[in-house]
């Protein structure tokens, strides 16, 4: 070869990189190029338009996709506007990507490592990710004569005249070796090329043709994507198929929505509901995002940004020509369109979710089931950002028929002197309806939300109230259902002044307090939590690897002054009052579900009193 032309120093940078990658998704160089192929295409359309001596006929425009073995070669040949000598020499001289801010900003602080060439397309050069050496020919329509650009990457690069005859541009890649590592043979397996083009570029307007085993020619690519197409047109089974296929699920979509949005913004997005969460949904390797398309060309498999936390088990695709790729394909996390796209998505998604609620609740029950951890961890998340945009998705178990209900429906059913709205942590309805705080509840006829799940309590603290009425615990701080029944236990507590300090005495180090209660019916004591944080909270709490976050509710033994039991206390000997004491607070602590610290000494004192009482 004669002398050769150095890159500029940018470029030189880009192609060290992509010579000495080892990044994984190599494979983007075939997407990258028939990009290229597809853009030099639409620039000869745009050309004919404006010069009415260029002309080309629809059946030629066409990327023809070239394996040759022997030689190791992959080719990739359009009929677009092609290359000048200069042209050549300008834009494979020179990185295009050079005027683009993030890139060049990576690349100057050297942070530039193999991973970023994933988050910015990386065109032309992307080929000496599997390619030795490259060979550009061209023909454009505004010379006689053809070039051919050739580099073996970062020596330099040559340009000479060549043979050829149609308009256009040849890329040739020659191979690497393989390594240990890397099996660069593989892609010269047509099977191989077939799945990549149909991962990456199926939609490419222009038909990708490669040649069969019997030397036919065959076409890649399906063209029309489906999100594009007139939703009128569309059957579900369609959408389905295309979901399953494109999203490995082997159950048709809970929920389709397809978006096709036209104005200030115009994008379209096809969006999925699954039936199921994966097996992974609620671990920390779930990816959740959408795939991004630009002008039908993919970019992206998950796009994080599009889609925000709570409706991460969203699939789909988003294809959009308003994005700032045209010059080198980069998409950043905080583009101004993506951000105005993905809210966009994010409101229409809450919108459907709305109706199917609405419209079909056996199916928003379903769809609950699966995923409403999830739209209750938003609302608890981001420090309740959220929660206005989540709060009427949310349902819980209610002992209004042991059935979910929203929040808007119990309140519509509150009594008339309900301020509040109550709540019980607990494993099951059938244990939630045997606490004797929610027995009395439900006895005075008030409805009771029964929180299952961790994130139930954690969530509507967050929230706090919902339509002004507060979030009450049952079995925490104090439940004032009747006036009447205050003063009259204000007069027992003074009455009992005296058996009340000995039962505190007795338990001061287990109790913040002892109180009389209107709270429970049939049962003698239970135990609740102060204002603060609830036993749930603290069972919650208590499996956090941090110690520190480990953290307990204040404790009030209530004693209910209607139970017969009552009436023994009172009779009871000074010096046995601390073993009652102890039982009580013990037997408390049973029905809340909470260990109790001596199993042995509970026992002893069971045994003592039974004996005693039969003596
Ligand atoms: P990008 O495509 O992002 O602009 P590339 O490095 O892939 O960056 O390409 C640089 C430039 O080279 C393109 O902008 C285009 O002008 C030109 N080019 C690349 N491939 C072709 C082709 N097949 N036909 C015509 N021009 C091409």
């Amino acid at each position: 070869m004669a002398k050769l032309k150095q890159f500029k120093a940018e470029s030189q940078k880009v192609l060290d990189l992509m010579i000495h990658s080892i990044y994984t998704n190599q494979e983007i160089f075939l997407r990258e190029l028939i990009s290229n192929a597809s853009d030099a295409m639409d620039k000869l359309y745009v050309q004919s338009l404006e010069d009415n001596k260029v002309s080309f006929n629809k059946e030629d425009l066409k990327i023809e996709v070239r394996v040759n073995k022997d030689l190791r070669t992959i080719s990739i040949k359009d009929y677009g506007i092609g290359m000048t000598k200069e042209e050549l020499e300008k834009n494979l001289g020179t990185i295009a990507h050079s005027d683009s801010g993030a890139f060049k900003r990576a690349l100057e602080k050297e942070i530039a490592d193999v991973d970023i060439i994933g988050q910015f397309g990386v065109g032309f050069y992307s080929g000496f990710m599997v390619a030795k050496e490259m060979h550009v020919l061209s023909k454009s329509e505004q010379e006689d004569a053809a070039y051919v650009f050739m580099s073996q990457g970062a020596d330099g690069y040559s340009i000479n005249k060549v043979d050829k005859n149609d308009r256009g541009t040849e890329v040739v890649l020659y191979l690497k070796e393989n390594t240990e590592d890397v099996n660069f043979d593989e892609y010269l397996d047509e099977f191989k090329i077939k799945q990549l083009v149909k991962k990456y570029s199926d939609y490419i307007r222009y038909p990708i043709v490669m040649n069969n085993e019997e030397g036919e020619p065959e076409t890649l690519n399906s063209m029309i994507p489906l999100w594009k197409r007139a939703k009128s047109e569309i059957t579900q089974e369609e959408y389905d198929e295309f979901y399953k296929s494109r999203f490995n699920d082997y159950e048709a979509p809970l929920k389709t929505i397809h978006m096709q949005v036209e104005g200030a913004l115009s994008f379209n997005a096809l969006l999925f509901v699954p039936n199921h969460a994966p097996f992974n949904y609620y671990q920390s390797d779930f990816k959740k995002g959408l795939e991004l398309y630009s002008r039908s060309v993919f970019i992206q498999d998950h796009n994080e940004a599009l889609i925000a936390d709570h409706f991460g088990f969203v699939k789909g695709v988003v294809d959009s020509s308003d994005l700032n790729l045209n010059i080198s394909r980069e998409v950043l996390q905080n583009d101004r369109q993506l951000k105005a796209i993905a809210n966009r998505i994010n409101r229409k998604v809450k919108s459907e979710l709305e109706l199917l609620l609405k419209n079909d609740r056996q199916k928003y029950e379903a769809f609950y089931k699966e995923f409403g951890m999830q739209l209750k961890f938003g609302v608890y998340n981001h420090f309740g950002q959220h929660q206005e945009e989540l709060k009427d998705l949310l349902l819980f178990t209610s002992t209004h028929e042991d059935k979910l209900v929203t929040l808007a429906e119990y309140v519509s059913r509150m009594k008339e002197n309900q301020k509040e709205i109550y709540y019980v942590p607990s494993e099951s309805v059938l244990k939630a309806r045997q606490l004797p705080v929610v027995e009395t509840l439900l006895d005075a006829k008030y409805e009771v939300l029964i929180f299952m799940d961790d994130v139930d309590e954690f969530a509507i603290r967050v929230m706090n109230s919902y339509d002004e009425k507060e979030f009450k615990a049952a079995n925490q701080g104090n439940l004032e259902l009747d006036d009447s029944k205050k003063e009259v236990l204000e007069k027992l507590t003074q009455d009992n002044q005296s058996l009340i300090e000995h039962l505190s005495e007795a338990l001061k180090d287990k109790v913040s307090d002892v109180r009389l209660t209107s709270r429970l019916k049939t049962h003698p004591v239970c135990l609740v939590s102060g204002e603060g944080l609830s036993f749930e909270m603290e069972k919650v709490l208590a499996m956090n690897p941090d110690e520190s976050q480990r953290m307990k509710a204040e404790r009030i033994l209530e004693i209910n002054p209607d139970h017969p039991l009552f009436q023994t206390l009172q009779k009871v000997k000074e010096d046995r009052i601390a073993d009652y004491a102890s039982l009580l607070y013990d037997q408390a602590l049973l029905i809340e579900g909470l260990p109790i610290e001596n199993p042995v000494a509970f026992s002893k004192r069971l045994a003592d009193l039974m004996i005693e009482a039969n003596r």
